[in-house]
């Protein structure tokens, strides 16, 4: 008899993005003639920077010359673009993250999702509320976690509030946990950790001999000069944290696809004998087993972005999103709304307003009175109830009339 994995039937149905799309699609079958604007969206836009282009292309010329050509790489990522992510990721930002404790992956989500893997099930898990739902729902699936209660909580699981009266910034718990899921720039608030709470998580996390899995998805859109963009600018992050990063949301690599993690070498968990073992040295083995590496040429792409001319370009993508990020933040405060995040993000969290306070009320009137479309917070948790989330990676143009609509 093939039992399933049954963790699996612990998970909801994925409701948030198909329930988006179904209101809208009723929408505009009822009004034909209507243009709706979305904001709602969590994928980048804009062409690729040309630089990765350039490279791309001459890569796939290489693969069409028998001298050039390339079979498979090295699982853990070719060293042209390990060496120059750690160069201008890290060394030129002071940083003491070296090439090989770099490992380059087909992207972020997937990286996020199976770093539990390396942990034992056995593990108590913290996470954000509201944030990213990769987290929590690979660790349901690894069998993580109990089953879901009525309050929208799984049994087992830690969750940190980010509540506008601790702006935003997970804080520490009071029992013990051994994985920490924490995520700046965060989504969906658009708020960031600043050194002092990332300094508290470090303390945690050494205290209690936990791991914190740091994505930093979002680092590129950091603006505020005294904001990390890795959590390794704290002391002592070797010691307890990985690091997740993606091109997808820097060099608009959604489509695509590549990203990496840092594990330190020192960082090391435990046997149940109590022998100290790296999990570099777990994730290579993982890696090496279940990933036959990222594209040649996609890595020639991604490579592409450290030099002078692509770090330009690459500002100039992100300068793009971050502007409609101000002109929505301006536009609806201006309006009266509370809003939070898009300085540091492509994210603006809005509360909703007091005379409708339910995300998903809010949501239809949106849709219905302006034709705009964004996201309910309480799709990325039971914290983001009351809240709404609004993307930047529109045209400019179409922010710009969503925002006159919202000023109307
Ligand atoms: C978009 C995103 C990622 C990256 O996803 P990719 O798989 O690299 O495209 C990771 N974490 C968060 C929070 C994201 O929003």
């Amino acid at each position: 008899m093939a039992k399933i994995n049954e963790n699996y039937l612990k998970l909801p149905g994925s409701y948030l993005f198909s329930e988006i799309a179904k209101r809208a699609a009723k929408f505009q079958s009822e009004h034909p003639n209507t243009k709706i604007i979305r904001l709602g969206i969590g994928d980048v836009t804009r062409p690729l920077p040309q630089v990765c282009i350039d490279a791309m292309k001459y890569a796939a010329d290489e693969m069409g010359s028998v001298e050039t050509f390339r079979g498979y790489g090295p699982e853990q990522g070719y060293s042209f673009l390990r060496d120059k992510i750690a160069e201008y990721n890290y060394k030129r930002r002071g940083l003491d993250i070296s090439a090989d404790e770099i490992f380059i992956s087909d992207g972020s989500k997937c990286d996020c999702g199976n770093i539990q893997e390396i942990f034992s099930t056995d593990c108590r898990i913290a996470i954000a509320d509201p944030v990213y739902p990769v987290y929590l729902d690979t660790n349901v699936m690894a069998g993580r976690t109990g089953y879901l209660q009525a309050d929208g909580h799984f049994d087992g699981v830690t969750y940190l509030p980010c509540t506008v009266e601790n702006n935003f910034s997970p804080e520490p718990p009071t029992n013990k946990v051994d994985m920490i899921y924490l995520c700046s720039p965060n989504n969906p608030t658009g708020t960031t950790l600043d050194k002092t709470a990332l300094e508290n998580w470090i303390a945690y996390a050494k205290e209690n001999d936990a791991v914190i899995l740091f994505d930093a998805a979002y680092a590129a859109y950091i603006t505020e000069k005294n904001i990390p963009r890795s959590i390794y600018e704290i002391d002592g992050a070797r010691d307890v944290a990985i690091e997740f990063r993606s091109f997808s949301k820097t060099a608009g690599f959604t489509g695509t696809r590549c990203g990496y993690i840092v594990i330190p070498k020192n960082l090391t968990g435990t046997t149940s004998s109590g022998e100290r073992i790296p999990f570099g040295k777990l994730w290579a083995r993982r890696h090496t087993t279940k990933f036959n590496g990222t594209s040649y040429i996609t890595q020639r792409g991604a490579a592409a972005i450290y030099s002078d001319e692509g770090q330009a370009q690459v500002k100039t993508l992100i300068d793009y999103y971050l502007e409609n990020a101000k002109i929505i933040r301006e536009s609806l405060t201006a309006a009266g709304f509370t809003v939070y995040g898009g300085v540091n993000a492509p994210y603006i969290w809005l509360k909703t307003p007091e005379d409708i306070p339910s995300s998903w009320d809010f949501f239809d009137k949106l849709l219905r009175e302006k034709n705009i479309i964004g996201t309910p917070g309480v799709g990325f948790g039971t914290c983001g109830e009351g809240f709404f989330r609004l993307t930047s990676f529109n045209s400019r143009e179409n922010t710009i009339e969503a925002c006159n609509r919202i000023k109307e």
